[in-house]
């Protein structure tokens, strides 16, 4: 029996993957994008989150924390390197404004969960393990995509591809489709965008084709990061050289998730950023279909 660390669990979800899907987002990730719409899912230990508009003030949660974790400056601030997830101040806020963010799961107990979501899954949903990146907790993963194959739900795993490949192979029996991240072709730009370099990510997808994997590869659309025709076109003539994608998604930026980097106290240099342009992720979509016929977009857009 394994225990994986989890930020959430989502139902009824219709953008991860076919039909209606329940989706678990596991905690830690090995990339670090500076858009990322997940912020409390990079960090591998469970991080705590404060609501300043639940805040009354009390102070009590800086004298639970034995760690000096937590100190006063215009509201309430983490020194994070200190902090020891205990969930004490989480435990002892009188008005529920902390919370910590990833919580342990037995696996099998998981499972039995997500097996009651049976009901609104029809032919095509099921579960879809996300995160952060479920393959840095391997063996969670592997007992949850066998047990909910055992149980006859359908599997899917969203994964930046940044590892061996060996791990992803041993999933794949008991996966329907791979959602597939590749975000960006150069090398030196993915790795001054994400922190590390995609050579991984380009050659674990064309194993996964070699392996006739249902993959689905999006690519999230970032003003001067992702968003240059350029990339688009690259990652094309790649996905056109290695195997064509069951699906390819442009995924549209908008910056909704700013909250998120507040209630962890973090700067976030695209909180101002706008939404994309229907006009640009169009003009993008052309380009993919010249490659990929299967190319779409997805996404809240600005108009004009
Ligand atoms: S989780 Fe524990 S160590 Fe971290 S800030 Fe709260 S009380 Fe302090
Ligand atoms: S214990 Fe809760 S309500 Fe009191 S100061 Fe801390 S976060 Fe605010």
């Amino acid at each position: 029996m394994e225990e994986a660390l989890i930020l959430d669990i989502q139902r009824m979800s219709t953008e991860d993957g076919p039909g209606l899907r329940t989706t678990v987002f596991f905690k830690g990730c090995n990339l670090n994008c500076g858009w990322c719409h997940n912020p409390e899912s990079i960090s591998k230990k469970p991080e705590v989150n404060w609501y300043s508009a639940k805040c009354i003030g009390c102070n009590i949660c800086l004298s639970v924390c034995g760690q000096g974790g937590i100190y006063k400056n215009e509201g309430l601030k983490f020194k994070r390197h200190l902090c020891l997830s205990c969930g004490k101040c989480e435990k002892e806020c009188p008005n529920a404004a902390i919370e910590m963010k990833g919580k342990k799961y037995d696996t099998a107990k998981l499972l039995k969960e997500l097996v009651k979501d049976r009901a609104y899954f029809g032919r095509d949903g099921g579960v879809t393990l996300s995160g952060g990146e479920v393959m840095m907790q391997p063996a969670a993963a592997a007992e949850l995509v066998k047990g909910l194959k055992a149980e006859g739900v359908g599997t899917a795993v969203d994964t930046a591809g940044c590892y061996d490949f060996k791990i992803l192979e041993e999933i794949l029996p008991y996966t329907d489709i791979i959602l597939y991240d590749i975000k960006i072709f150069d090398n030196d730009l993915h790795k001054k965008f994400t922190g590390v370099e995609n050579k991984r990510i380009l050659e674990n997808y064309i194993k996964l084709k070699e392996k006739n994997a249902r993959v689905w590869v999006r690519t999230p659309i970032i003003e001067n990061a992702t968003d240059g025709a350029e990339n688009i076109q690259k990652i094309g003539e790649f996905l056109a050289a290695a195997g064509l994608p069951e699906k390819w998604e442009l995924c549209a930026f908008n910056n909704l998730c700013r909250d998120k980097y507040e209630r962890l106290d973090r700067e976030w240099e695209y909180k101002n950023a706008e939404r994309t342009k229907k006009e640009h992720i169009e003009a993008l979509t052309e380009i993919a279909k010249k490659y990929v016929p299967s190319a779409i977009y997805s996404g809240m857009l600005k108009e004009k």
